[in-house]
């Protein structure tokens, strides 16, 4: 199939490599370098635009940070629109928002396009191994049609439901995630002052209900270690966590834990910056108690 992949960045990147043995991969990236490279290593096409990169494609995939990002993409002449055909399988692995994606859907419906949000989670290495959860929002018939497609890189593909609903999946999922950070921060560092060992305190959790994927894979492999690898960016999940909390908003219902994470979140990306990775709040939490989670 010949497929188009915008948006080489952390998690993009090992999703298009995927993509690369089993397709006519055409990919697009906003910095050129990084597509070149990706092009040359994979045999892949670079595409000079978007136009580029969607003429004569049969599905179109973006990644990008966020649904405004996608939605930019889509005008002026080397815009998206200005390649995509009609019958094109277009599909949003942005972990975005839901009131943008079904603008972005009112913007393709003239062109004929089939759209649907697909963000993923499982990570970079989720990615590179084929093992991401994908979480699909659309029509079913476009879901079937994108099922072939997503298991290149997914292997759980769930059908969410309307348009929308992927994008509403995975911003919960996040914020979920947030408050398992924010919170093993503070648990930790606790036991820590009051004498445990951090192995031992981390095993102990994993051995007993408050265990979480943050404590039994996350501490275990890259802040017991010290390894602390970059990524999925800080910046990114707590803008998932926005998104959560807007999407809370507009239903109408209170949620002072969440909105209260979302806080914790939004602080920590103005302290630790926008290339800070998502478990940096572990190590502000470490610093600001001098409770070192290392051993
Ligand atoms: P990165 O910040 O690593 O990469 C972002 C990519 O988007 C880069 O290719 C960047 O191009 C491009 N980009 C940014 N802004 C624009 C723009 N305005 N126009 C065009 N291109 C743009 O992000 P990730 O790859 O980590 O994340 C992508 C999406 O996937 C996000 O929604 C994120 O929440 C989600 N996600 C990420 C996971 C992870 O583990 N990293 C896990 C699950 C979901 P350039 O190279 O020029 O900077």
């Amino acid at each position: 199939m010949k497929i188009a992949f915008l948006g080489l960045g952390a998690i993009g990147r090992p999703m298009a490599a995927r993509l690369a043995p089993l397709h006519q991969l055409t990919v697009w990236n906003r910095t050129a370098e990084r597509a070149a490279a990706f092009a040359s290593e994979h045999g892949a096409r670079q595409a000079s635009s978007p136009r580029d990169a969607a003429a004569g494609a049969e599905v179109v995939i973006t990644c990008l940070p966020t649904s405004a990002d996608v939605l930019s993409l889509l005008d002026g002449p080397d815009g998206l629109l200005a390649g995509l055909e009609r019958g094109t399988l277009f599909l949003d692995c942005t972990s975005g928002d839901a009131a943008t994606t079904r603008h972005i859907a009112e913007r393709l419906a003239p062109l004929g396009v089939d759209f649907a949000d697909a963000p993923v989670s499982g990570g970079t290495n989720g990615a590179a191994a084929g093992t991401l959860t994908v979480m699909v929002g659309g029509d079913p018939a476009v879901f079937e049609r994108a099922m072939p497609v997503l298991s290149a890189f997914g292997k759980r593909i769930v059908h969410m439901g309307s348009l929308g609903t992927g994008d509403s999946m995975k911003a919960v999922n996040n914020m979920l995630l947030g408050v398992n950070i924010l919170a093993l921060g503070e648990g930790l560092t606790a036991l820590v002052k009051a004498g445990v060992s951090p192995r031992v305190a981390v095993e102990t959790l994993n051995a007993s209900s408050g265990r979480s994927f943050v404590s039994e894979s996350l501490i275990p492999d890259r802040v017991l270690t010290g390894a602390w690898p970059n990524t999925f960016r800080l910046a990114l999940l707590e803008k998932d966590a926005g998104i959560c909390l807007q999407m809370l908003r507009e239903l109408g219902l209170p949620a002072p834990l969440l909105e209260r994470a979302g806080a914790l979140l939004h602080e920590a990306r103005g302290i630790l910056g926008e290339g800070a990775d998502y478990l940096e709040p572990i190590w502000l939490a470490e610093s600001r108690s001098g409770a070192e989670i290392r051993g």
